[in-house]
């Protein structure tokens, strides 16, 4: 187990395309462990592999206020979505950045567990964002490019200015 560094935006290896696990193996379940501890100790509510140049289709989520909740999602297909819902996005690559994005109110959901095996899930609400934002990650997409350019500018100024002030002069 171990705790990752996470690529902040804009950095271009944010892009990357995932490519599809073929078999969750002791180095996909090691990656698995550690994106959990990653997210669990940034903290956030959802971490994908692309977040941490990682450059396969796992995702981490854990949307539960007792953060026991571990939901890990091995090459995750949208199955169907509807409705719609707009809800404040932050992300662990884009820090201290809130912005609205509008999405699906409600997915399902196909992936692998830890274990490999396939299942269904169902989700509206928050777990739905966090998921759909989590998929865009693994095909190079980050929330901030939802918004308008001037709103994107905006937040890229704020980033470098976070950055300036974290650096030691
Ligand atoms: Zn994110």
């Amino acid at each position: 187990m171990a705790i990752l560094p996470i690529l902040e935006y804009p950095d271009p290896r944010l892009h990357t395309i995932a490519a599809p696990v073929a078999t969750v193996d002791e180095s996909v379940k090691t990656l698995i462990g550690d994106l959990a501890d990653t997210m669990y100790a940034a903290p956030g509510i959802g971490l994908a592999a692309t977040q941490c140049d990682v450059h396969q289709r796992v995702i981490v989520i854990d949307t539960s206020d007792t953060r026991d909740q571990l939901l890990v999602l091995v090459n995750p297909v949208i199955k169907r979505a509807d409705g719609e819902q707009v809800f404040e996005e932050g992300c662990l690559s884009v820090p201290g950045i809130y912005e609205e994005v509008k999405r699906a109110e409600h997915v399902v959901i196909e992936a692998l567990d830890r274990e490999g095996r396939l299942f269904t899930l169902e989700a509206s609400g928050l777990l739905a964002v966090c998921i759909q934002h989590e998929m865009d990650h693994l095909m190079g997409k980050v929330f901030v490019e939802y918004l308008s350019p001037l709103k994107r500018n905006r937040a890229v100024q704020r980033l470098r200015k976070r950055r300036r002030e974290r650096a030691p002069a």
